[in-house]
């Protein structure tokens, strides 16, 4: 068997342990008889994975008691309709910060339910950088400040958040839960897919306050609300229940190989460093997020020739360094950095990277 160092935005590498683990169980979980997929998830055994997994997630991310932790499905992309749809239900109004493309991606679907407003936005530099803000932009009066914190396609992330005073903060936080720790009490709203950091596809984590759960727009389906899915426990129906596990179990590993998420930000932070001081020096190769706005989950670069860049991303993969071509939206590349690539695959990529220079530059 050969595994090969995956730089995907999406789905991507889990902690080989894990994997493991989930192979082993794969046929008898804990002596049941039955693969986790085959399980009713109204059965006991199930109950107790599903209740794990959100106090392990409770406990990693420091979730204050007046936050409901919801296990839903639809990815990040329904949660742009959700929230909407749960919190717009005052004056009718939010305020958005387009920071790339998701973000874009929230505000027009906001806008399908009220009024939303742009307050500020960095799309003229290509979303090079989390856009400066003028607060005289905010509305006091919105039923909420959306942004995303992590811009998984250009490789930007806030430093700073946004002070919205008692207008909510809403954030999607798909490219950047668990990489490091995160203040929930800033938050009115936090939401991920989980195919990035936590789990395979199919499960959508939101964290929502208590007092935010409130009455839903007139027409919302129930599958779309809030309250009802707090209510059932994130039972209403069905739920993603081997997602659900796998993130468990990624929670186990987070919590007991890594030693919470401080230590999971420390190794972060180091691993994307060896990739941005090499870009910083090399004479082929440049970074595209501005220096204060970079992520450590997402690096983007480019050579500024096309050519050589379909050629660095076919020589790359065939040298077992996969998925580092660009999003189709903007070309270059993006090396993925998420919590379970190891550092020495990023090592390996800067060593290949000095060669590709040595042999092109
Ligand atoms: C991947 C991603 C999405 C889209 O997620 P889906 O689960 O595919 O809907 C939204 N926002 C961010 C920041 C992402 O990285």
């Amino acid at each position: 068997m050969s595994r090969v160092y995956n730089f995907s935005a999406g789905p991507s590498m889990l902690p080989e342990s894990v994997l493991k683990k989930a192979a082993a169980e794969m046929l008898d979980y804990e002596g049941s008889g039955q693969s986790v997929m085959e399980m009713s998830h109204r059965s006991k055994v199930y109950d107790a994975i599903i209740k794990g997994a959100e106090s392990l997630l409770r406990e990693v991310m420091e979730i204050p008691n007046n936050y409901k932790v919801l296990f839903l499905q639809g990815g990040a992309s329904s949660q742009f309709a959700m929230v909407p749809m749960n919190l717009m239900t005052k004056s009718g109004k939010a305020d958005y910060v387009l920071s790339g493309q998701f973000s874009t991606k929230a505000y027009k679907e906001g806008c399908l339910f009220g009024d939303c407003k742009a307050v500020a936005s960095s799309k003229e530099d290509n979303f090079s950088h989390i856009p400066a803000l003028d607060k005289s932009q905010f509305r006091p009066d919105a039923d909420y400040f959306h942004i995303c914190l992590n811009n998984t396609i250009y490789g930007t992330a806030w430093k700073e958040l946004p002070e919205t005073g008692s207008v909510p903060l809403v954030a999607d936080i798909s490219s950047c839960i668990l990489s490091r720790p995160i203040d929930v009490s800033k938050f009115g709203v936090l939401y991920a897919g989980a195919q990035k950091n936590v789990a395979p596809a199919g499960l959508t984590i939101v964290i929502v306050r208590e007092d935010l759960l409130g009455e839903p727009l007139k027409g919302t389906p129930t599958m779309f609300n809030y309250k009802v899915m707090a209510e059932n426990e994130s039972m209403y129906n069905t739920p993603p229940c081997y997602s659900i596990y796998m993130c468990k179990l990624v929670l186990e590993w987070i919590k007991n190989e890594v030693g919470g998420l401080k230590n999971m930000e420390e190794r972060n932070i180091k691993k994307a460093q060896v990739l941005y001081d090499y870009l910083d020096s090399s004479k082929l190769f440049q970074a595209c997020a501005e220096k204060d706005s970079r992520s450590i989950m997402n690096v983007t670069f480019i050579t500024g020739n096309a050519d050589l860049d379909a050629k660095f991303v076919k020589e790359s993969t065939a040298a077992g360094f996969v998925n580092l071509k660009g999003h189709r939206s903007v070309g270059g590349m993006r090396a993925s950095i998420y919590n379970a690539m190891p550092t020495e695959g990023v090592e390996k990529l800067v060593a290949f990277m000095k060669e590709f220079e040595k042999n092109n530059g």
